[in-house]
C-alpha cells in the first residue's frame, strides 16, 4: 500500500521520482504527487488524484519542477477520499511531507492545532503532521522531527523537506517501511528497494524512530536521542520481481505476513472513542437499527467471511442472517425486500455474480451494504452503503489478507449492529472493540510461532488424495475457508464438514492415514468436537488439531497426531487467528508439491464473468 520515494543528487529530480514511483505501482494507490525544490529554492508541489500517468500529464501541463532534491508519493487513501487536495505531498508554511501509514491520534493533534489558529486544507491525518512540524519548527530540523515524533501515535514513514534547507531531505519511520539507498553522489528514500534498483543496489534499512538526513554529503543517521549512529550498508541481490515481493518467495506468504498490518489499517479509522464508527461510510446506529433480516451474498473466501458474519451477527445482534452464494442468489427469486439488509462482500468489487446479486437486491427494495477492497470498483459504486477493507493490493490469487480484513469489518459491523439493536451495552461493545484491536498482535504471534510447525505438518499432507476439515459453529465456518485454501493452491481434494454431521454419511470416507484437520476454539463445544475427532481417529484418520492453548493442555494423549496451539483471545474473535495456520498449511503444501501458490491453475483473481 502506498509508496514513498525521495531523491537528492545530480539527476533531474522529477524524472527520478516519477520513475521510482512507477516501480511501486504494484502496491496499489489512488493518487500521486511530487514536491521538488526549484531553481529559486522554493518547494514546488504537483499532485493529483488518479494514476501516475495523470501526474505525468499534469506535470507536462503545469511544467515539471526543475531541481535536484525532492520527495514523491503514491497514496492509498485511509483518511479522506481520494482527491487532488487529499493527495500527498502535504505542507505547512515551512515544511512539506509525504506519509505512509496512519496517525492514530490525529484528531486530538488537529484540534490542538486548530486551537492555535491553524487551518487545514485536506481531510488527511498526514496534513496534521505537516502542520505540527511547522508549528514546532525551531530552525533545527532534527530537533523538530524528534519533538513531533514523540507526539505521534500510530504508524508512519515520512519523507520531509524544510524550506530553509533546500539541499536535503529527511526520512523517518515507525512501523511503516522505509529504506535509504545510496550511490555515487546521490541518495534515495523508498518504501522498498524495488523503487531504486534501477539506480543502485546499496541501501540501509531505517529502524523505528531513527532519522536519516540525505544531502549532497551523503546520508547521516541519528537515533531518537539525536545521537549519530552507524548503520550496516546492505546490497540487494533480488531481481525486480523478488523485490516487489519484499524478499518473500511468493506473494501469498508476503500477504499472509501483511495480515497484522492489514487488519490494523482496516479497523483503526472505524473506531472512535472505543466504539465502532462507520459515519464516514454513511452508516449510523439510526440507519441500521431497524433491519429485521440480513442476507450476506458473496463468492469463495468472501462467502466464508460471510459465514463467520452470520454466527457473530446472530449471536450479538440477534438478527437472523442468511448467507448465500452469489451465483445461487441471483437466479432463485430470493426473499429480500424493503426493511432487509443485503451485504455484498467482494475483494475486487467486480465479481460478476456478486454485482448481479447487488443489483437484484436493490431492485427488490432491500438496502445494500458493500464490503469491498478495490477502491472505486462497480460494487463499491453501486451499493447504498460502503465499507472498504483496507488490505492494500492482493496479488496472490488465493485470498488471505483480503479475507482477514473482511472478517475484521464484519466483526466491527456486528458490534455496531448489536449496539444499534441495544443487545449489548456500550461498555460491552467497547470491550469487544478493544479485543479486536489486540488481534493484529495475536495474528503476528501466530505467524511467528506456528509457521515452522505448519511447514513441517504440510510435508505429511503431500501425498494425500483427500482431506477433511471439521469444526462446529465458528470453527465450521472457518474450516470451510481452510479447505478452500488448500484446494486452491495444493490441488488436493478436500471438504469441510460440520463435525457433528460426519456420522450422518461422510465418516464412511475415512480410511487409514486420511488427514483430518479439526478446528476447536470454542470452549463450550470443544468436548463435542473432541468426540468427533476420536471417532475419526479410531477409524484410522491422521488428525491435525488447531485449538486454543487451554484446549491443548487438557487434551488426552493420542487424540491428535499434531496440535497447533493458538494464544488465548476473545473467543468470538478466534477465526481471525485460527485461519492463519490453515493458510500456512495450504501455502506450504502447495510449495512442497512444486506448485506456484500465487497463480493456481485455472483460477483468476478477479472473477468478472459469471
Ligand atoms: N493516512 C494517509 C492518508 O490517508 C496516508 C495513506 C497512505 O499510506 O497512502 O492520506
Amino acid at each position: 500500500m502506498c509508496g514513498i520515494v525521495g531523491y537528492v543528487g545530480a539527476r533531474d529530480c522529477s524524472d527520478v521520482l516519477v520513475s521510482a514511483l512507477t516501480k511501486l505501482e504494484y502496491r496499489g494507490y489512488d493518487s500521486a504527487g511530487i514536491a521538488v525544490f526549484d531553481e529559486d529554492n522554493n518547494i514546488k508541489t504537483v499532485k493529483t488524484k488518479g494514476k501516475l500517468k495523470d501526474l505525468v500529464e499534469k506535470l507536462e501541463r503545469e511544467g515539471k519542477p526543475d531541481g535536484h532534491v525532492g520527495i514523491g508519493h503514491t497514496r492509498w487513501a485511509t483518511h479522506g477520499e481520494p482527491s487532488d487536495v487529499n493527495s500527498h505531498p502535504h505542507s505547512g508554511a515551512r515544511v512539506t511531507i509525504v506519509h505512509n501509514g496512519i496517525i492514530e491520534n490525529y484528531i486530538e493533534l488537529k484540534e490542538f492545532l486548530i486551537s492555535k489558529g491553524r487551518t487545514f486544507l485536506s481531510d488527511t491525518d498526514t496534513e496534521v503532521v505537516a502542520q505540527l512540524l511547522d508549528y514546532k519548527y525551531n530552525g533545527n530540523p532534527l530537533e523538530t522531527i524528534d519533538d513531533v515524533m514523540a507526539e505521534l501515535r500510530g504508524s508512519f514513514a515520512l519523507g520531509i523537506m524544510f524550506k530553509d534547507f533546500p539541499d536535503r531531505i529527511y526520512a523517518v519511520r515507525r512501523e511503516s517501511p522505509l529504506i535509504v539507498g545510496v550511490a555515487d553522489g546521490e541518495c534515495f528514500i523508498a518504501s522498498d528497494v524495488t523503487a531504486i534498483l534501477q539506480y543502485t543496489r546499496k541501501y540501509y534499512l531505517l529502524d523505528h524512530d531513527e532519522i536519516a538526513t540525505l544531502s549532497g554529503d551523503g546520508v547521516q543517521f541519528v537515533d531518537e536521542h539525536l545521537d549519530p549512529i552507524e548503520k550496516e550498508l546492505k546490497t540487494a541481490d533480488w531481481d525486480m520481481e523478488a523485490a516487489e515481493k519484499g524478499g518473500y518467495p511468493h506473494f501469498m506468504i508476503k500477504e499472509i505476513n501483511e495480515q497484522p498490518d492489514a487488519v490494523k489499517t482496516t479497523i483503526i479509522p472505524r473506531i472512535k472513542d472505543g466504539l465502532p464508527c462507520f459515519e464516514e461510510c454513511g452508516i449510523t446506529l439510526e440507519k441500521i437499527k431497524d433491519f429485521k433480516n440480513i442476507t450476506i451474498v458473496a463468492c469463495g473466501s468472501a462467502m466464508h467471511a460471510g459465514m463467520v458474519g452470520k454466527y457473530v451477527i446472530e449471536d450479538l445482534a440477534r438478527v437472523p442472517v442468511n448467507v448465500d452464494i452469489a451465483s445461487e442468489f441471483r437466479y432463485r427469486n430470493p426473499i429480500v425486500g424493503e426493511g432487509d439488509l443485503v451485504i455484498i462482500i467482494s475483494q475486487s468489487g467486480e465479481t460478476a455474480d456478486s454485482l448481479a446479486a447487488l443489483r437484484l437486491a436493490k431492485k427488490k427494495g432491500a438496502a445494500t451494504l458493500a464490503i469491498v477492497n478495490a477502491k472505486g470498483s462497480s460494487i463499491a459504486r453501486e451499493a447504498d452503503m460502503l465499507i472498504y477493507t483496507l488490505a492494500g493490493p492482493e496479488i496472490a490469487v488465493a485470498s488471505t489478507k483480503a479475507y482477514i480484513t473482511q472478517l475484521a469489518v464484519v466483526y466491527l459491523f456486528a458490534f455496531e449492529l448489536a449496539l444499534a439493536k441495544e443487545k449489548v451495552s456500550a461498555a460491552e461493545c467497547k470491550r469487544l472493540v478493544s479485543a479486536l484491536m489486540r488481534m493484529p498482535e495475536a495474528i503476528k504471534y501466530v505467524i511467528d510461532n506456528c509457521e515452522e510447525k505448519c511447514k513441517y505438518i504440510s510435508t505429511k499432507l503431500l501425498t494425500a488424495d483427500s482431506l477433511l476439515y471439521i469444526g462446529r459453529r465458528l470453527d465450521y465456518a472457518l474450516s470451510m475457508e481452510g479447505s478452500l485454501k488448500l484446494k486452491e493452491v495444493s490441488y488436493i481434494h478436500s471438504e469441510s464438514y460440520a463435525a457433528g454431521e460426519l456420522k450422518h454419511g461422510t465418516i464412511s470416507l475415512i480410511e487409514d492415514c486420511m488427514p483430518v484437520i479439526a478446528v476447536a476454539t470454542q470452549t463450550d463445544i470443544i468436548p463435542k468436537t473432541i468426540s468427533n475427532i476420536v471417532e475419526v481417529k479410531s477409524r484410522g484418520a491422521k488428525v491435525i488439531l488447531v485449538c486454543t492453548d487451554a484446549c491443548a493442555r487438557e487434551l488426552k494423549e493420542g487424540v491428535a497426531d499434531y496440535v497447533i496451539e493458538l494464544p488465548h483471545t476473545e473467543e468470538l474473535l478466534m477465526p481471525i487467528t485460527a485461519v492463519v495456520p490453515l493458510q500456512l498449511l495450504a501455502y506450504y503444501t502447495s510449495v512442497n508439491r512444486g506448485n506456484d501458490p500465487d497463480k493456481p491453475r485455472n483460477l483468476a483473481k478477479s472473477v468478472t464473468v459469471e
